[in-house]
């Protein structure tokens, strides 16, 4: 079973009046998610449905007709969050809790839907949940660099934990319902919270939620948004070819080649992303050995309009990543996934 993220049964009173609050302002009527709430918390569970405490637990789960109720909950927080004011934590937070009340019951209904007798989600379910999560996901991404995104960090990142955590359980529904272009964001989300020097209240690792991030990415946009991170890395001044040493392993890790994370990338020009045969050998950057091209012009464009700059920060990455300790404290990371996602 996949650790917990801290969830916090102590939150739901706190979601509990946020959402009457709401319901009251914007007129809606929420009460049968509201009244599950309540009883979870009277019952003092925890604020994620466990499948070992199936069957008791069976009864809070919300039920199919819930579920319309719980993605207008989701929508409205997404504008809460969208409008950027003080209580813009306290509304990612009951997002995430109003999100597990669903991926808690997808998460039950896939290991004991034989006990459950009840319908299992399909893909195009868990894409209609996603949708507002997706929507919060870009807007935070957009506040990267900020000092807002900056200030709101821990709540960001347990966002993101409490999210790609459910994601992670149930991998190949989830991968076909996000497939397309939806977890851009969420990974570009995670570069953002690699960095270990900010200590984060959390059991499970961003690195560890990075490599189920980068599965169900398509491969060429894995490899874009890679090559933007870095870049805006070098904008900041995070890194430079002077301070490539201020990048951590963690980091170090997520720049790795990215045909390594991403197969399909490996015989795709860099410039115009056509396909190159197998039989042909490709034009190859011969400074950082990571780009690569079908046509000699392909190359020439790509170095004068991106390249160029980018070039030298992989070459350093390169040289870095290849120094002993540096793969020693790579190999030392906690991503094996697969076993943080076996019971
Ligand atoms: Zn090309
Ligand atoms: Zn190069």
């Amino acid at each position: 079973m996949l650790p917990h993220s801290g969830s916090d049964p102590s939150f739901i009173p706190l979601a509990v009046t946020t959402l009457e609050s709401l319901q009251t302002r914007l007129g809606k009527s929420w009460e049968p998610v509201l009244s599950l709430l309540r009883e979870m918390q009277g019952a003092d569970l925890p604020a994620e449905p466990q499948i070992d405490l199936l069957p008791p637990i069976n009864r809070y789960l919300p039920r199919a007709d819930h579920h319309s109720v719980i993605r207008d909950i989701l929508w409205t927080l997404s504008s809460e969050v969208a409008a950027d004011t003080d209580t813009t934590p306290i509304a990612l937070r009951t997002m995430s809790l109003a999100y597990q009340l669903y991926a808690g019951r997808t998460m039950a209904a896939f290991r004991v839907h034989h006990a459950l007798s009840l319908p299992l989600e399909q893909p195009s379910d868990f894409a209609l949940y996603m949708r507002p999560m997706n929507r919060v996901a870009n807007i935070l991404f957009s506040w990267r660099g900020t000092k807002r995104f900056h200030s709101m960090f821990p709540s960001i990142a347990q966002f993101i934990t409490r999210q790609l955590m459910h994601s992670g359980l149930s991998e190949r529904e989830f991968y076909r319902a996000f497939r397309r272009r939806q977890f851009i964001a969420w990974l570009g989300l995670l570069y953002e919270i690699l960095n270990p020097k900010v200590s984060l209240n959390m059991n499970i690792k961003p690195i560890v939620l990075l490599t189920v991030a980068e599965r169900m990415i398509p491969p060429m946009e894995g490899r874009r948004v890679q090559v933007e991170w870095l870049s805006a890395l070098v904008e900041r001044g995070a890194v430079s070819t002077t301070s490539v040493d201020k990048l951590s392993t963690e980091q170090l890790f997520a720049l790795r080649r990215a045909h390594v994370i991403w197969h399909a990338v490996k015989r795709r020009c860099m410039e115009c992303r056509t396909k190159i045969a197998d039989e042909v050998s490709p034009q190859r950057c011969g400074h950082c050995q990571r780009a690569i091209y079908c046509t000699k012009g392909c190359q020439a464009q790509h170095w004068a309009t991106s390249h160029r700059d980018i070039c030298k920060i992989w070459s350093i990455v390169n040289m870095r990543s290849n120094k002993p300790e540096i793969r020693q404290g790579m190999k030392a990371l906690p991503i094996d996934v697969t076993s943080m996602f076996e019971e």
